[in-house]
């Protein structure tokens, strides 16, 4: 059961990449991969996190666990500012506590390593034992549906399924109480996807998990998630508990997603029809509200003001000036 006292928040964060070109490596411009985002995931529970490719998910979730810093904001994990965080203890410290599953479990394992090794590498970090080490990596195989003699193979001799329940494994080893997913599941078939993301649910279950679960899939994240979060160019477009957005989505890109996610059902493929266009391109991103250009309820405000994140009601926030009154 998510309780409601906040395990990881962003406060205001932002992050922007300088973008060069040629060989004598000329500054072409700034990107903002991420813009003034704050958003809490509460103990407990599961915060999906949904936008197109290049919105600038993936960007946020390698913020939440040191991949990359901010060029501003915080970000505090119970309590504390993960930026404040440096040097071989507080590493200890975070790889103890946050991990993080990708979307490709063949680039995110050392293919010259065998799974057993690779499991047990946070381990090591952590400062474990040989023995507990070792009871510790073939409990982990078993709990994600794998053999303990698995441990002894190379990553190359599993399926495309059996290496992201490796990499989860290897998320879970140090008994983390945060795990990012990042696209875990994108990956797979449709049939292994639901099996890994059962997987996922059981061992949240087990170990009392608190998950940043992203994706491009509103179908997935509304499987996984007790609260939605929309990211468009950058920002946060809407937040609401996951019911309360699949019934009442308030944002045009928000019913666009919705829309255009159960392709087989025909009245939902003609919506579909009225998010036209590609992302907008993030070196020159629109004036006003980012989504103007695709919008179908566009006013002359949407061009120039860019409307800011309001409640609509008890835990369901809206950026979008159709509501501004
Ligand atoms: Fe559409 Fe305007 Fe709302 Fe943006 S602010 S989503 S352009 S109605």
């Amino acid at each position: 059961m998510p309780s409601s006292s906040p395990l990881l928040a962003f406060r205001d964060v932002s992050r922007s990449f300088t973008v060069r070109q040629g060989v004598l490596g000329r500054v072409r411009g700034e990107v903002r991969a991420v813009d003034g985002v704050s958003l809490t995931v509460r103990r407990g529970e599961t915060l999906g996190l949904v936008g197109e490719s290049g919105c600038g998910k993936s960007t946020l979730a390698r913020m939440a666990v040191r991949l990359l810093p901010p060029t501003q904001g915080d970000i505090l994990f119970d309590g504390e500012s993960l930026l404040a965080k440096d040097g071989k203890r507080d590493a200890r410290w975070y790889s103890r506590r946050l991990q993080m599953v990708f979307q490709d479990p063949f680039s995110s394992l050392n293919p010259r390593l065998r799974v057993g090794a690779s499991i047990g590498e946070p381990l090591l970090t952590a400062g474990m034992g040989w023995e507990e080490w070792r009871a510790r990596v073939s409990d982990m195989l078993r709990r994600v549906g794998l053999q303990a003699d698995h441990a002894e193979r190379y990553p190359h001799e599993f399926s495309g399924g059996q290496r992201q329940r490796i990499a989860i494994a290897r998320a879970l080893a140090t008994h983390p109480e945060l795990v990012v997913c990042d696209e875990a599941v994108s990956a797979l078939d449709a049939s292994v996807q639901a099996q890994v993301l059962n997987l996922l649910k059981d061992v949240q279950a087990e170990f009392g998990l608190t998950y940043l679960f992203i994706s491009h899939d509103l179908s997935v994240v509304g499987y996984m998630s007790d609260r939605v979060a929309v990211m468009y160019l950058g920002r946060i477009v809407e937040e609401a508990p996951r019911d309360a957005l699949f019934r009442a989505a308030a944002h045009p890109y928000t019913q666009a997603l919705l829309a255009a996610a159960p392709a087989h059902d025909p009245a939902r493929r003609q919506a579909r029809a009225f998010l036209p266009g590609e992302l907008p391109s993030p070196f020159a991103p629109p004036a006003g509200c980012a989504f103007h250009p695709r919008c179908p309820h566009v006013m002359p405000r949407c061009r120039t003001d860019l409307p800011p994140l309001r409640e609509r009601a008890d835990g369901h926030q809206v950026r979008c000036h159709l509501y501004d009154a």
